[in-house]
């Protein structure tokens, strides 16, 4: 047997075989059944659970670690093939994060067909847990994954396979790693797979699809998945600065709906986003998205030969739009504070205004309009 094929089963065997190891290694971590399906969860077991999840993200990635390095030190590939060593570094991770993000965007697309089609989900690793504890598992997932994925790349092309072949058998060995979770699953794992093998082929750098699947877990650890779950379990953090235009009280971000009329926790008035801020929130939006177009058709027509470029330009950007949706409103609120407003937005705010003070001014006059 090749060792090539060691590698390309390490994978799956981890991904598939790690949990039931981890609760053999540690037993007493095993949540009892009835906590997790009969009954409500309470926010101390929500946390926890968030937290056991993280540790066994955290196991499974740290054990593919080892198994790749094991496997380098026993079959050793010649890491120059690797691109570690790359002279085209920050090109490399920047068109990887570029392309990353603009994926994420697609295979948002991909799974909402998938739900509406059928039952695929899509795990959200360290989801929920303390945000220190999601940025281990951010990080690690990317470097213990795109080694995997590079070395055994590596290590089929060296033994005389074609690149493409080895990139396809490494994108589905990795999408069998996911075959718990369902066949259409596994399937957009393994599309998944093969768009990062390519950009590895295509850079020659591990840097590519390293940043790349830094953006992809980003748009869904941060976006999708904050999106997803109960508003009130949201881990959340912002800039101190937001104030109830009535009676000076510190709001936080939670305590803040941004499309809708919502009452001051502390003194009851109806409260709503700033005009003015609302309208800078929709200039800077809708100028980032037409400058991100311009990007693109420029970036992928001189990356890629004749009218391939342009031909991308809009699947490219149309991804980035999906992964900006879900990431821009909650970017833009957590770095530059929410500024509010009495009342209502627009025309309404007057209104109430106006008889507001006919009110208070004059008592007996309130019932002749
Ligand atoms: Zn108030």
């Amino acid at each position: 047997m090749s060792p090539s094929i060691v590698l390309l089963v390490l994978y799956p065997l981890i991904s598939l075989g790690a949990t039931d190891l981890f609760y053999s290694l540690w037993p007493k971590k095993r949540p009892p059944v009835s906590s997790l399906a009969a009954r409500a969860q309470t926010e101390a077991e929500k946390g926890a659970t968030a937290r056991l999840g993280a540790l066994i993200s955290l196991f499974i990635y740290g054990s593919l670690m080892c198994g790749t390095v094991l496997w380098q030190l026993f079959f050793s590939v010649g890491l120059d093939k690797v691109g570690f060593s790359s002279n085209k570094r920050l090109t490399s991770a920047l068109i990887g994060g570029y392309l990353g993000i603009s994926w994420a965007g697609a295979s948002i697309w991909l799974l909402v067909l998938g739900a509406a089609t059928g039952r695929m989900r899509r795990e959200i690793r360290g989801l929920m847990a303390p945000l220190k504890v999601q940025i281990a598992v951010w990080l690690m997932g990317a470097l213990a994954e795109e080694t995997w994925r590079v070395m055994a790349i590596a290590a089929l092309v060296t033994s005389r396979n074609s690149p493409l072949f080895s990139v396809v058998a490494v994108g589905v060995a990795f999408g069998i790693g996911f075959l718990n979770l369902g066949l259409q699953r596994a399937a957009a794992a393994s599309l998944e797979g093969v768009f990062f093998g390519f950009l590895f082929l295509w850079q020659g750098s591990f840097l590519a699809p390293f940043t790349a699947h830094l953006g992809v877990q980003a748009v869904y650890l941060w976006g999708v998945g904050e999106w997803s779950q109960d508003p009130r379990s949201r881990k959340t953090w912002q800039i101190p600065g937001t104030k109830c235009p009535v009676c000076q009280a510190n709001l936080k971000l939670l305590q803040i709906k941004l499309s809708e009329v919502f009452a001051c926790p502390s003194c009851k008035e109806p409260l709503s986003l700033s005009d003015g801020y609302q309208n800078l929130m929709r200039f800077s939006g809708a100028f980032s998205f037409c400058s991100l177009n311009l990007c693109t058709l420029v970036l992928l027509t001189s990356w890629l030969p004749g009218d391939l470029g342009a031909w991308l330009t809009f699947p490219v950007s149309y991804g980035l739009a999906t992964s900006g949706l879900f990431l821009y409103q909650r970017a833009f609120t957590r770095l530059f504070p929410p500024r509010l407003q009495r009342g209502a937005p627009y025309f309404i705010t007057l209104n109430l205004e106006g008889r507001h003070k006919s009110k208070s001014g004059n008592g007996e006059d309130h019932d002749s309009n």
